[in-house]
């Protein structure tokens, strides 16, 4: 019931994969095959250099761009990073943040991730936020501890009101580009948790209409089941929104 009031969010993350011709011809591919799919929001997060191009290629498509990191300055020396208007200029609406890639290999905080957030969000971006814990967390019994306070800690500072631009992406670390997905009774589960943190932070009406993702290894076979349940209102996938036809299949899931 309640998982009528949000619109499902299917979202691609290229990683660093795809020059900007091949992104050009990607969307190109798969534009025609999401054509009138329009239950759900659909949206590629590219490599920076791809942000223009994939923007223009996404012309008068229902197929939206995102970008993969955000810098917390708004500008100023910090070489080699980006600042929320230079990506909303080149074309990005949404910027994935925390993603375990940059936790575990650009030493990403909790904090942060914070300071990305906010900044992300006060330059008017939507922010596909990342959480996930490890499999040596998982098999230790605190997903639930971990996934908690990692969502507290990035939404600190964050509005009621900035929620309406706060996606949820729960990724167990263990799924991502393993092949190993988690199984829709895991992944409900934590979203579920996800979900209560929300309504405690913020309250249940906040907490009912944010859009939280699962992602880690969803595929063209799995989506369909993962995206039936409750509390998972789409995906962010990655291996699988590199190849038209199985990102097209999972789109029609959340159709
Ligand atoms: C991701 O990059 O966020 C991801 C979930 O990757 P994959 O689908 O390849 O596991």
């Amino acid at each position: 019931m309640n998982k009528t009031l949000r619109r499902p969010v299917i979202a691609g993350n290229w990683k660093m994969n795809m020059t900007p011709s091949k992104a050009k011809a990607l969307i190109s591919e798969l534009a025609p095959k999401v054509e009138g799919k329009n239950e759900c929001d659909i949206v590629l997060c590219v490599p920076f250099v791809d942000i223009a191009v994939a923007k223009e290629a996404a012309e008068g498509t229902n197929i939206k761009i995102g970008a993969q990191n955000v810098h917390f300055a708004k500008s100023g020396a910090y070489t080699g990073e980006i600042a929320a208007d230079m990506l909303v200029e080149a074309g990005a609406e949404y910027v994935v943040i925390g993603h375990s890639e940059r936790r575990q290999y650009f030493g990403e905080t909790d904090e942060t991730v914070n300071l990305r957030t906010k900044a992300a969000l006060e330059g008017g971006l939507k922010v596909i936020l990342c959480v996930g814990e490890l499999l040596s967390q998982r098999e230790q019994g605190i997903t639930a501890e971990i996934v908690s306070l990692q969502t507290k800690i990035a939404l600190q500072g964050v509005t009621a009101e900035q929620m309406k631009n706060i996606i949820i992406a729960y990724e167990p670390v263990w799924a991502i580009g393993t092949g190993k997905t988690a199984t829709a009774d895991q992944a409900e589960e934590v979203c579920a948790i996800i979900r209560g943190v929300i309504a405690g932070l913020y309250d249940d009406a906040v907490a009912k209409a944010t859009v939280i993702q699962y992602g880690g290894s969803m595929n063209a076979a799995n989506a369909a089941e993962l995206l039936s349940r409750e509390d998972i209102d789409g995906g962010l996938i990655g291996g699988a929104s590199l190849k038209s036809e199985d990102f097209s299949i999972i789109v029609s899931a959340a159709n």
